[in-house]
């Protein structure tokens, strides 16, 4: 049996195996797992160096996903209202998310999916066969993004059928796969996987490293040989309080991104989602880290803080602003010490100059 295989077998998926290894309140577990089941591999698992570290709040259930706060939905982003076939949600003009499988190599407490992942009945019979005709009967669409739940969670042979029906859509110009497999199961990518993916280029993978401490030998090795196959691999973490809210954890992961050739993409502030509100910080939080970012490493290192607009508005991008004073002659603009620049705001070959 492949290494992976044997991972996903003997992932702890039920309160009494946690209560096993951890020493946890069994019955605050089991009330949590009733509604939002666990999933923990033992390769990340093992990534646990204490109880409440930034590993184990990512997996570990907590009794406060059970509290109402008063600024969750189930599913904040409208992705329902924006499928008209399941699974599919197409809410940009030219691109959409294919949701193609419910399981995950671990089931991130903080997911904004939790109403679906983990969840067999979230995928019906037909679903790869309905999502790939309203893609195939929909020109405009330019670029499919295969998520989940997790499409790496499934065999090489359901992989190579996705990707490969997707890429014999003429109007498909890219395919991505929005994965955590590459972080949290990196052993599932395997050379065999690698081949079939780079059939069908042009073809990018997206995957969601929030903590330094992800960053190992086996998930470089898996990104690097997702890179070595031509994928450009991109990363976008969620802002979490208790993982990565301070400016020096997310400045060191993206360091530690650009050395493993994975180019951070985005940041996400977290969704209003029931069940994930106390991992949610305030938007200055998040404005701080870009701040911090900038200037402190390569642009290439700087993802896009983002605001999944509630209701389905899409993602909106936040910067922290550095524009002190603006007319018609000059911009005054901060860089990131603090100090102010001026700078023309016309140009000489300007028709009204
Ligand atoms: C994020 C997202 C996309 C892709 O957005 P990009 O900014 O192109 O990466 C597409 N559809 C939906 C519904 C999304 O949430
Ligand atoms: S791997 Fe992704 S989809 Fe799955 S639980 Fe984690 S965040 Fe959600």
């Amino acid at each position: 049996m492949e290494e992976w295989k044997k991972l996903v077998r003997d992932t702890v998926n039920t309160p009494e195996k946690l209560a096993a290894i951890f020493d946890v309140d069994l019955d605050e577990i089991k009330r949590v797992h009733d509604v939002f089941p666990i999933r923990i591999n033992p390769y990340y698992l093992s990534l646990i160096e204490e109880p409440g570290d930034p590993i184990w709040k990512q997996v570990v259930p907590d009794p406060k996903e059970l509290i109402r706060t008063g600024f969750e939905e189930d599913d904040p982003l409208g992705e329902e209202d924006d499928s008209l076939v399941p699974n599919v949600t197409h809410r940009y003009p030219d691109r959409v998310l294919f949701y193609v499988n419910y399981m995950c190599p671990i089931y991130c407490r903080f997911c904004t999916r939790k109403r679906k992942v983990g969840d067999p009945d979230s995928i019906p019979d037909n679903n790869i066969e309905m999502g790939l005709d309203y893609i195939r009967s929909h020109p405009e669409i330019r670029d499919v993004i295969i998520s989940g739940g997790d499409s790496m969670m499934l065999t090489d042979r359901k992989i190579d059928y996705i990707v490969g029906s997707l890429r014999d859509i003429e109007h498909l110009e890219i395919i991505r796969i929005g994965s955590r497999v590459p972080v949290t199961l990196p052993q599932r990518i395997t050379p065999e996987l690698c081949a079939i993916l780079k059939q069908y280029h042009p073809f990018y993978i997206n995957t969601h490293f929030n903590h330094p401490r992800e960053v190992t030998p086996e998930t470089e090795k898996a990104c690097g040989m997702l890179v070595d196959a031509g994928i450009p691999v991109g990363n976008q973490a969620v802002l979490l309080r208790g993982v990565n809210d301070d400016p020096t954890v997310m400045v060191d992961l993206m360091k530690k991104l650009l050395k493993i050739r994975v180019r951070p993409y985005y940041i996400y502030q977290a969704d209003l989602v029931y069940g994930t509100d106390h991992f949610r910080t305030s938007i200055k939080t998040g404005l701080e880290i870009v701040s911090a970012l900038r200037g402190h490493i390569s642009g290439l290192g700087v993802p896009h803080y983002v605001v999944d607009a509630p209701g389905g508005g899409g993602k909106i991008a936040l910067i922290p602003d550095p524009v002190v004073s603006f007319d018609d002659e000059e911009i005054r603009l901060k860089n990131y010490e603090g100090n102010t620049y001026s700078y023309p705001s016309t140009s000489f070959y300007d028709e009204d100059w």
